[in-house]
């Protein structure tokens, strides 16, 4: 008999989760007191800044948000540039303008109000097939297995599917919707989801402490440990490029990028194009926004991408001459309040910095071979 048919036959896990999450749910500002109706807006919200980050980084930005667009409709006024400046620091801002768009289509769509579908949800932009169960599942009560990272980890477990996770997910999802009751969808997904983040969890899962034990088959064999089984993550490739930080009487200068692609309609310091290796000197100056007493700064800007990873050299000015062609001059007191990326804001942060010295270019240190690159984008 197969691990799956032994489960099917053994007591179902879905009761006793149910009973576990009554005593042990997490509180979390998006739920709703046991009982009530979630709020499908503050449901979404949450969900939209949980893909890729975690319950602990999104708090402040969750409540923050919820303050100042306490509704759909308070959202969808509001220009795109406000959300992105609240959203600044969480990453991924295609989500936030997803989440400006839809505010909208719910607003002119669906009269303000999310539908309980989960057909018409997945007609929200930036609503996918896992946020669209969670929506219908939270907040309307719907049949449907939300499966985040933390169910994931629990189906491949409770069903001891050893394939790799990429190939896995069509049959956990399978499994996970026979588990889902037609009473209480909203808890057994938010149920789920606890379980992964208090017990199951990735590392030393506190099995003699987990409600479905039972019934767990991982557990049966012992392999919990060795699952979910992780493909090979693939390598990604190393950027480099040039960042110009001009500051003038405490302000610092800053352009609009693209509407589209990559941290579209976001702030930044001027930006040469990010290519494999660093630009020489002259090139840098070249890419400079205007010609000026560039100075490059010690050391480099890091930061990781989700497709790539991104090394910047940072030159400044101090009082250039008079700004000609685009930019904003923002005060460094008022950084914090308007969209710059995470990225853009250790570029800033990084000139500056007191202690960091400048180089003049001709103690400009040599470009590392090849060889030496690849290796350092190896340790990291
Ligand atoms: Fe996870 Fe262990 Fe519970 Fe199985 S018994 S679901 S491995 S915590």
């Amino acid at each position: 008999m197969s691990a799956r048919q032994r489960h099917r036959t053994s007591d179902s896990p879905t009761a006793a989760l149910l009973a576990w999450y009554d005593v042990h749910r997490r509180v979390l500002p998006w739920r709703a007191p046991p009982g009530e109706q979630a709020d499908p807006y503050r449901v979404w919200l949450s969900e939209v800044m949980l893909q890729q980050t975690t319950v602990q980084a999104i708090g402040r930005y969750y409540r923050e948000f919820l303050k100042r667009w306490p509704t759909v409709q308070a959202l969808a006024t509001v220009p795109l540039d406000q959300v992105l400046a609240g959203w600044a620091g969480l990453g991924y801002y295609a989500r936030a303008r997803n989440l400006h768009r839809a505010a909208k289509v719910v607003v002119d769509e669906f009269g303000g109000k999310f539908p309980h579908s989960y057909e018409q949800l997945k007609k929200i932009p930036g609503v996918g097939t896992y946020t669209a169960a969670a929506i219908a599942a939270i907040a309307f009560d719907l049949p449907f297995l939300a499966m985040d990272a933390n169910a994931e980890r629990v189906l491949a477990r409770l069903f001891a599917v050893e394939e790799p996770l990429r190939k896995a997910k069509p049959v956990l999802r399978e499994l996970g919707q026979q588990l889902v009751p037609h009473a209480r969808a909203g808890d057994f997904a938010q149920a789920l989801m606890d379980l992964g983040a208090t017990i199951c969890t990735p590392k030393k899962p506190a099995c003699k402490s987990c409600p479905v034990s039972a019934c767990c088959e991982a557990f049966r064999r012992g392999i919990q440990e060795l699952l979910p089984v992780k493909g090979e993550k693939p390598v990604r490739p190393l950027k480099r490029g040039a960042a110009f930080v001009a500051r003038d009487a405490g302000a610092v200068l800053l352009v609009k990028r693209p509407e589209n692609g990559l941290l579209g309609g976001m702030l930044q310091p001027p930006l040469g194009p990010w290519t494999e290796e660093f630009p020489p000197l002259a090139e840098a100056l070249r890419q400079a926004p205007f010609p000026a007493a560039w100075k490059k700064r010690l050391g480099v800007v890091r930061h990781g991408f989700t497709h790539f990873e991104l090394e910047i050299e940072v030159y400044v000015v101090e009082a250039p001459p008079p700004l000609r062609g685009e930019g904003t001059w923002v005060a460094e007191g008022d950084l914090s309040t308007v969209a710059l990326p995470t990225v853009m804001r250790k570029i800033i942060a990084h000139a500056l910095r007191e202690d960091a010295a400048s180089i003049a270019p001709r103690h400009l240190p040599r470009e590392r071979g090849r060889k030496a690159q690849a290796s350092a984008a190896r340790r990291r």
